[in-house]
Formats: C-alpha cells, structure tokens, sequence
C-alpha cells in the first residue's frame, strides 16, 4: 500500500468515526438536558443502533495493517503516528474478547445498574450483592483474553492513566494517608468556620444571572461553548468548536452550581483547546482521566476557591444577593468556601477530605481483585474505613457503598484517577506561579491568560505524551506527591489555625 492510500483510508475512517460519535454525542446531552422523557423509548433504540454502527467502525479489523503499518513509517508525520499507535491500542483491547462474551458483559452491565439502582432506592446493599459478585467474575474472565502477564487490577488501572500501577498508587495513597488522616482530624477538633449563609435561600432566577457574569469572567466563548442544566452535571465535546457543559442549580446552596461550572468550564478548556489538527481523532480526547481531572480540578480548587478570583467576582456575587451577603466581608466569605468538614458522600466533599474518599475505594478494589476482601458484607468493611480514615460512619447503605454508580457498570480503576487529578494540578499550579503573575491575572479579569499557560504547557498537547511526559515538560520534573501533601497542609493550617 502506498502512503497517500494508506493515509486516504485512514482519513477516511476516522471522519466516519467522528461522524458517528458527534450525532451519538449530540442525542445524548439532548438526552441528559432537554429533551421529554416521552421520546426515551424511541431515542434509546435509535442511538442503540448507531452506537453498534460505530462499534462495527471502531474494531473494523481491516483497519489493523494500516494502523501497523502507520506506526513503523518514520517519514509519516508524528501527530499520526501516534494516533496509529493509540486506535490500535484500542481496538486490540476489545478486539481479544469473543463477540458473545462481550455482548454478554454488556448486558450484565445493564442488568447490574439497574440492581445498583433499585438497591440504592432500598438501602439495600444485599440487593446489588450478587451482581456486583457477578460482575467482577465476568470482568477477570474478559480481561483473560488480554493474555496480559501483568496483574489484573494493575491492567485496569492502567486502561484509565497509562503507565499506572498498584506499586505506584500505594507509594501514592500511603503518603496521603500518612500525612492527611492525622491533618483532618485536627481540622475536626479545631475552631469550626461558619459556613451557614452559604446555605440561605437563594432563588435560581438570580443565581443564573450571577453565572451569565461568572462565564464571562471565565471567558467561556459562545462562539465555541454553551451550558446547560442537568441532574449530574458533565461536560461533552462534539465537534470541532463545538463543547457543552452543564451545571445543576440548587437553592439551598448557592457555590454547588458556580463551583461545577468552574469545574466543568475546566474540563471544557482541556479538549478544545488542542492542536487543531487533532480534532476529530483520538488525539483530542485528553490523554488519561487524571489528566483530565487536573484540569478541572484545578480549575474549580486552585482558582476557584482563590482570594484573588472573588476579590474580583464577590461584589458581583454580593450585588445579586444583598440581603444574603450583605454583613459578609471577602474574608469571611472565603473561609466559609474553603471549609473542610469530614462528610459520608464522595461528590459533597470538601478539597482536604476527598482524597480519603478515593482511597477507601482503591483499598477496596485492590482487595476485591487479590482476594482479601469479600463481596459479602462490603457494606460493613467500607463502613469501618470511613470511620478509620474520616471519622464518619455510614449508617445506611445509600450514603455508603451504594453512593456510586462506577462499579455497577464494570468501572474498577476509575476512582483512583480522581484523587491523582488533584494531585497533579497542585503540581501545575505550583509551576505556573513560578511564571506567571496568576493573582494579579485572576484579580484583573485576565482568566484567559491563565488558561492560555494552561494551553501552552498541557491542553495543546492532548493525546500526544503520556501523563508522565506531560509532567515532565510542563514542570520539568517527575510527578511527586508531595507537592499536594504540602499545598493541603499548609493552606488548612492557616486556615483552621492549627
Ligand atoms: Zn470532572
């Protein structure tokens, strides 16, 4: 085959990919947004069937040779090279598994979220018992097909941040729980910061007005961006200049749906600001979820929850609400969004308390997939590490074990990227004030200028280098734990005055 066929088929399939996916992309938020319940039935079906459509494209085998063959020509562009590499990588992983075993997984996937819901609505954990059993046994028997020699649940791990494993994930975990246990029980014993008129009555006519301002603080473009509302707010790209994000407005508190959109904003920025080139393939999706995490993360955290980013919105936020904030000064206001409170549910928790969350779930998915902890009593064990880690204890499955949809649907290695997210960004952040003025900037209106070292350092890159890589050029060193241990250790010490 000759490079300029070679590259036709090769364009060729990946503009019907991104056909396919945009449409499915598009019915989807629809889905999750506006569109009548009424249709769900009709719509279900219909994107049913393009999905498997785009999954016949997707593990299309007479693509593999063109795939292999990209990837060995050292005349071929790099930015397709290296595409070559990732689809093959890709289609490799489900390509090994017997279409019935497949199907199969899928429909027990469906089968099991549906126990995990209606167990969720009974705080029942015996209800999803035997099917999250079920599910584990069906995915060690998929993931066999690999004929990987790597332990299991280091594969899994790896299928959501390349190149991480359970060797470097406890050298991670270990230093958190080392430092941040003893740190959160002295934010629990010392002088509590009232938070309490963040929680007033605030009406969402007027908390939409606010955010109009706070987008345009972030420089979030109608020209390419546009949000929503939702139940569980998200973030979705879908063509080239084109990506949606979505909040959830809440009367009762009124930082829920600024500090989402701060995040989702965040995640937004990732995918559309990659090299242009990449729009469309599989270059543009953000190379692993912790990546994409520290982007959002950072966004909402190490921005969002920054003196510098209200000194300029807090008036605009006081203006909207007079009677609510009237008596709160900048200070106060502040230390109330930065409080840190030991609390049951993952998605409610504060920056310093997260992480534990993350490691109850990687401390049990380690233990399920080596054989140390039972599906049988679950319930009880993740009871008894939220007491040893938080101090708190659920006392109903639903705010407990039940919490998360992830492992209804076969997710095992997903959580532990939530926790390494953050950490990564303490890392960026730290680097970037190094080099730019990020106060002065977020105090000024110039959130653009942050994003664009953002852009510079890690969005333009996106599928291009591993994590590590993208560490290594952004900060110029490997990624170390530390960094966050330090930033959360020195910012709750002054803040709680410990
Ligand atoms: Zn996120």
């Amino acid at each position: 085959m000759n490079r300029i066929e070679r590259n036709h088929l090769l364009k060729e399939w990946i503009f019907k990919r991104s056909a396919y996916s945009m449409a499915l992309a598009i019915i989807d938020i629809d889905k999750q947004t506006v569109a009548p319940s009424g249709g769900n039935a009709y719509r279900d079906e219909r994107a049913a069937f393009l999905a498997g459509e785009l999954f016949s494209i997707e593990t299309d085998e007479s693509m593999l040779p063109v795939l292999e063959e990209m990837q060995n020509d050292e005349e071929e562009e790099p930015y397709l090279r290296r595409a070559a590499f990732l689809y093959q990588k890709e289609m490799r992983k489900t390509l090994c598994i017997p279409k019935d075993e497949f199907v199969a997984l899928e429909e027990l996937k469906s089968v099991s979220y549906t126990k995990w819901l209606e167990a969720k609505r009974n705080n029942d954990y015996t209800i999803f018992e035997p099917y999250l059993k079920k599910i584990i046994e069906a995915k060690k028997k998929v993931y066999a097909y690999r004929n990987d020699t790597k332990d299991l649940y280091d594969q899994m791990l790896d299928d959501f941040e390349p190149g991480m494993n359970q060797e470097k994930y406890d050298v991670f975990f270990n230093a958190l729980k080392e430092k941040l246990v003893p740190l959160i029980q002295k934010v629990t014993e010392a002088k509590q910061i009232d938070d309490h008129f963040l929680f007033e009555e605030y009406p969402v006519e007027e908390q939409k007005k606010f955010m109009d301002h706070l987008l345009q603080y972030l420089h979030f473009d109608p020209q390419w961006g546009y949000q929503n509302e939702t139940e569980h707010p998200f973030t979705s790209w879908t063509c080239e200049n084109d990506c949606r994000t979505t909040t959830k407005y809440l009367v009762d508190n009124v930082m829920s749906a600024i500090f989402s959109t701060v995040h989702e904003v965040g995640h937004a920025y990732y995918e559309h600001d990659c090299d242009p080139r990449f729009d469309g393939m599989i270059l543009s999706d953000g190379i692993s979820s912790g990546m994409h995490e520290s982007q959002s993360r950072l966004c909402e955290n190490y921005l969002g929850r920054r003196k510098s980013f209200w000194e300029y919105n807090y008036p605009y936020l006081q203006k909207q609400f007079p009677q609510q904030l009237k008596d709160i000064s900048l200070d106060t206001f502040m230390k109330a969004v930065n409080v840190s409170r030991p609390s049951l549910v993952r998605t409610e928790a504060d920056e310093l308390t997260y992480p534990m969350h993350i490691l109850v779930r990687y401390e049990i998915e380690k233990g399920l997939f080596n054989g140390s902890i039972s599906v049988e009593g679950l319930d009880q064990t993740w009871a008894d590490m939220y007491e040893k880690y938080l101090g708190v204890r659920p006392v109903n499955a639903s705010e407990g074990i039940l919490q998360d949809v992830h492992w209804s649907c076969g997710e095992f290695g997903y959580f532990p990227t939530y926790a390494l997210g953050s950490a990564f960004a303490a890392q960026f952040v730290k680097k970037m004030q190094e080099e730019i003025a990020v106060d002065d900037l977020l105090s000024n209106n110039h959130y653009d200028t942050v994003i664009e070292w953002l852009k510079k350092n890690i969005h333009q890159y996106g599928c291009m280098y591993d994590a590590d890589e993208i560490m290594q050029k952004a900060t110029g060193a490997s990624f170390d734990v530390n960094v966050y241990i330090e930033y959360l250790t020195r910012k709750y010490t002054e803040l709680y005055d410990l």
